[in-house]
């Protein structure tokens, strides 16, 4: 390919609507352009990443066996009213009607689609194990469609549903996924990595995310600082190990402390004098049944995943001055345990601190020597915080790092919601009919190109892994003008492509540096420069996009040298 072939409309500027690096990199490069919010049109060089992607992903699939198909697009609302999803999807899901008012929706996910297909084609135990999959473009219309791909309103996603007789099946389907995606994302060259993550309310089955680590990241992972230890979660997820505070103190007498104008955990550890793992904090919560208070270490914050997979609620909100004021009878920031006539759910670690300092729900008024069990009595001890860097590893003990992290793909066990739902059955061997178990499985392509981005660039531009990149060797004629120059890039260009190597050459007749420029803001891993100099020497120079250092390659040893350089990118 011909640079002055190709359609790759470099910008100079920064746009403005870009607050991301892949987003402005993605526009500035010519990678992209925006059709309206969330919806991008993908020029030539994203098309060639992405088909990288999608070969990559379908041989990793292809390799645990998997199946690819293609379903559509529009999916009837009757397969989403039998999952009983069409009305808990809620605004996200992209809804419409046809000439005759039926409805239909654009397919965020395709459980619904793919359980209805399995359930009229499968009926025996001998047709499962069967994994299938797709690429294809999904629809969910985002509360907030930004950072240009990285959450888009129709975006590119690979999905596989796994088809089981059991769950031991299952087990196996889930582990075959798991070694497909760490395989996907190492082969693209990205420093990712699984996280456990939480599978919400309902359901409690495992689940795990990919994450690529960068600092951009919406997410926040912990992970075992030891070499060998391979724990690693959301914060959603991560589990405290309670390092008992209070064991052996004695309960000392309870009584009422003045605290003027005294609200904060900060305020109330100066005022008192305590330090904030004395100060048991006291948060209300309502649910869609009823109004909680949740207990947490004054130094420590809620977990609201955490707390409503404790209470098995849907929705959850902290409570605002009014409902403070009604259940306790203070202003907020008085609030405690102490007599209080709501749910008490207490985080692990606070029900061990003995002699405890709380709101006296009275208005300017704490309580010092506060027990629990003495004092007051809790409905649900669990773990209900977050937990933070430094903590001990649930496994091994060794200390948590937290880092930032983009999912890039999600692999989850369904077990039989969604074949139970839409009558998915199969016969076994005893001619017993059962639901057939599922797991499903995404990757976000469009994301992952963008998180790639997020991971590997500069000042300068994007510097793609060669895995991914949209050519591997740009080759740079300094003037197009000179013949000799023009000669010897073409001869060069045509050995490369010759070798397999996916070579650009840069035909433009612009100055060196503009091409340079743009050459380093595409993020070609290699640039061959050929200029007056090269024209007599044996020798070609090859520089590299990631460290910036430039080598000279004997010309007869050109092919193999670059093939071996980019086996390292
Ligand atoms: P998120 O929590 O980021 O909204 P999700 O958990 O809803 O994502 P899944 O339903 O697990 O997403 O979808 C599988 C994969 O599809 C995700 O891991 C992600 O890579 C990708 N993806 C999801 N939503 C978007 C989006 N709006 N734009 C681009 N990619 C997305
Ligand atoms: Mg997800």
């Amino acid at each position: 390919m011909r640079t002055t072939e190709l359609l790759a409309p470099t910008l100079r500027e920064i746009p403005a609507e870009a607050e991301v690096i892949s987003h402005q990199l993605l526009l500035r490069a010519g990678f992209i352009r925006r059709e309206t919010a969330g919806v991008y049109t993908y020029l030539p060089l994203a098309m060639r990443v992405l088909k990288k992607i999608n070969q990559i992903i379908r041989e990793e699939m292809d390799r645990q066996g998997g199946q690819e198909l293609l379903m559509p697009i529009i999916q009837p609302a009757e397969l989403w009213q039998e999952s009983g999803r069409w009305d808990v999807y809620g605004p996200e899901l992209f809804r419409l009607k046809d000439r005759h008012n039926r409805e239909f929706a654009l397919g965020p996910t395709h459980e619904e689609i793919i359980t209805a297909l399995v359930r009229s084609e499968v009926s025996s135990y001998k047709q499962l194990p069967l994994l299938l999959y797709q690429i294809q473009n999904k629809y969910r219309d985002e509360r907030r469609p930004r950072f240009g791909l990285l959450r888009g309103r129709e975006f590119i996603m690979k999905d596989l549903y796994s088809f089981d007789r059991d769950y031991e099946g299952l087990q196996i389907s889930y582990q075959k996924m798991h070694e497909a995606y760490t395989q996907v994302f190492r082969r693209c060259g990205l420093r990712f990595r699984p996280v456990e993550a939480d599978s919400g309310a309902i359901g409690g089955s495992d689940t795990h995310e990919f994450m690529v680590l960068a600092d951009s990241g919406e997410a926040v992972v912990l992970f075992c600082r030891k070499e060998g230890c391979d724990y690693a979660a959301n914060v959603e997820k991560a589990a405290q190990v309670i390092v008992a505070a209070g064991h052996g103190e004695e309960p000392k007498l309870l009584s009422e402390v003045s605290t003027p104008g005294v609200h904060t955990v900060e305020e109330v550890s100066a005022f008192l004098n305590v330090t904030p793992q004395k100060i048991i904090k006291t948060l209300l919560y309502e649910t869609e049944k009823e109004v909680v208070a949740v207990l947490v270490r004054g130094d420590r914050e809620v977990n609201e995943v955490k707390l409503a997979n404790a209470l098995g609620c849907l929705h959850l909100k902290l409570s605002g001055a009014d409902t403070v004021r009604s259940v306790t009878g203070a202003q907020v920031g008085f609030a405690g345990p102490v007599k209080l006539n709501v749910k008490i759910v207490a985080d692990l670690e606070a029900a061990t601190i003995v002699n405890a300092v709380t709101g006296a729900n009275k208005d300017d008024t704490h309580l010092i020597n506060v027990s629990p069990a003495r004092d007051f009595s809790i409905d649900i001890v669990a773990d209900v915080r977050m937990v933070q860097a430094g903590e001990p590893c649930p496994r091994c003990g060794e200390a948590l790092i937290e880092a930032k992290g983009i999912e890039v793909g999600q692999i989850f066990k369904l077990g039989d919601k969604y074949s139970k739902a839409l009558g998915a059955f199969y016969l076994d061997e005893s001619g017993q009919s059962r639901p057939v178990i599922m797991g499903c499985y995404g990757i976000g392509v469009t994301r992952t190109m963008a998180a790639a981005i997020e991971q590997n660039n500069d000042k300068d531009g994007i510097i793609w892994p060669a895995a991914i990149a949209p050519f591997q060797v740009v080759v740079v004629p300094i003037s197009v003008k000179e013949e000799q120059q023009m000669a010897a890039a073409e001869d060069v260009y045509n050995r490369l492509i010759a070798a397999g190597i996916e070579a650009l050459l840069d035909d433009r007749p612009e100055r060196a540096g503009v091409k340079f420029k743009d050459a380093d803001l595409i993020g070609y891993p290699l640039r061959v420069t050929i200029g007056a100099k090269s024209l007599g020497s044996k020798q070609v120079e090859v520089r590299v996009r990631k460290t910036g250092e430039v080598l000279m390659i004997p010309n007869d040893e050109l092919e193999n040298r670059i093939g071996e350089l980019l086996g390292g990118l």
